[in-house]
């Protein structure tokens, strides 16, 4: 299989795709051709691991981690994906809950996939490679725990200092020798302008061999679809319906996976696309127009996106908002929406909520009841509400019960270097090497 970039440039294997993030024209790796799939494809696959090699090996011609498909699935699936049905008369909905990993969000996937991959291909080298990440949060911790102690590969993780939580700080600042936490003092563009500036650096990309673990890495985007095969299959082997999703959604990554699936053949049924107050997206459905902006804070941060990076993408895939509309709906939901939204859901379905979940659970709630009763739903549950207790608890009146695995992250001595925003700093913060 050869990857091309939405801008034009290519062809590059899987394996060059993984190392380079993004494409040297400065656009985004897509397969040059989808493959496509029936149903009856996967009548040997029941566990997530056991669809998702059948999913992804074509995605794997021609790489030399073809043999190792398997195993970067067991590492990549360590932690369960659970599937919770919610009580309401009259319509079956329920939520797929993809925070059950280390650091309690679903970029917890993409992240153990792309380190398995990585790892494999450049790992152990006698000069580590050095991944570079900007975070406003879930993206940095998810990508400290996957490559924590993993031989041959750094990783520099930096966020602003006071933007984060400080359960999220916590998250990105416990892991080992080889992972660096850096605070620095600016906003998180900011942090993104110093990866930028660093990697646009010869000396420092010579010493430090940098590569990216954003979500725009192929690598991040192609496991996030196994979840959605899967839990189709499941809901459509059970009921003989093709389930809707409704998903929260900010840089587009999540949600473009479901709609790749859907694409390749497996039963997923109508797409909703759930946002914040950030509205580029709707927006654009709305006005034909695509126009990005700055972002605006919201209580569900991860998803304050002003400019989602992965709509090259959608477009190259599928065509213009005249067409994706078609295809898709986005809703927008306001801060007093998710209020609301997490108070019913405890209410409701004696489920916690996240700030981001809400925004679909709130989504759900809007359909027109004719939509709503026409097809059976599934809720995409991206984060723990116990990662945003200050925002959940409050709301629902009690505390958030804290799962085992980010009370032990959180039980962890933490450090930081706090640099100031410029590169130099960077390069002495990053040392020889
Ligand atoms: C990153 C994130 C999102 C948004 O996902 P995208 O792939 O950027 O659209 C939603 N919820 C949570 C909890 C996240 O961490």
């Amino acid at each position: 299989m050869n990857y091309v970039s939405t801008r034009g440039a290519g062809p590059a294997s899987l394996d060059e795709a993984l190392r380079k993030g993004i494409a040297s024209d400065g656009g985004l790796f897509l397969p040059d051709k989808l493959p496509s799939f029936d149903i009856s494809d996967f009548d040997t696959g029941e566990s997530i691991p056991e669809v998702a090699a059948i999913l992804l090996r074509p995605f794997f011609a021609g790489s030399e981690l073809l043999g190792d498909i398997d195993q970067i699935l067991a590492e990549t699936f360590k932690f369960p994906i659970l599937t919770k049905a919610l009580p309401v008369a009259g319509h079956d909905l329920s939520m797929l809950q993809l925070y059950h990993g280390p650091t309690a969000a679903f970029k917890d996937v993409g992240a153990g996939f792309l380190a398995a991959c990585l790892s494999r291909l450049e790992g152990d080298t006698g000069s580590p490679l050095t991944i570079l990440v900007a975070t406003s949060g879930d993206t940095g911790a998810a990508v400290a725990a996957a490559f924590d102690q993993r031989p041959g590969m750094r990783v520099a993780v930096l966020f602003p200092d006071g933007r984060v939580s400080e359960r999220q700080e916590q998250q990105l600042c416990c892991w080992s020798d080889n992972v660096l936490s850096m605070k620095v003092r600016g906003s998180f563009d900011d942090c993104q302008s110093l990866v930028k500036a660093a990697m646009a650096d010869q000396d420092l990309t010579m010493i430090h061999r940098f590569s990216s673990a954003n979500s725009i890495n192929i690598g991040r985007l192609l496991p996030q679809s196994t979840y959605y095969a899967h839990s189709s299959l499941r809901h459509y082997r059970r009921t003989g319906n093709k389930p809707g999703f409704i998903i929260p959604t900010g840089n587009l990554g999540n949600a473009l996976a479901c709609i790749m699936t859907r694409e390749m053949g497996l039963p997923v049924g109508p797409i909703v696309l759930a946002t914040n107050a950030n509205k580029t997206i709707a927006e654009y459905f709305e006005t034909l127009k695509w126009l990005p902006r700055d972002s605006v804070q919201t209580l569900a941060s991860a998803m304050d996106v002003g400019d989602p990076s992965n709509m090259e993408r959608l477009r190259k895939l599928i065509g213009e908002a005249d067409i994706l509309r078609g295809r898709l709906v986005v809703a927008s939901v306001s801060d007093k929406e998710i209020e609301t939204a997490i108070r019913q859901d405890f209410e409701a379905f004696g489920v916690a909520t996240c700030p981001h979940t809400a925004t679909a659970t709130h989504t759900w709630r809007q359909l027109d009841a004719d939509v709503a009763r026409a097809h059976d739903w599934i809720i995409v549950a991206t984060a723990h509400p116990a990662k945003f207790e200050m925002i959940v608890e409050p709301l629902i009146g009690q505390s958030v019960p804290v799962p085992a695995e980010l009370a032990a992250i959180l039980s962890r001595p933490a450090t930081a270097v706090a640099i100031e925003p410029h590169l130099e700093a960077l390069a002495a913060a990053l040392g020889n090497n």
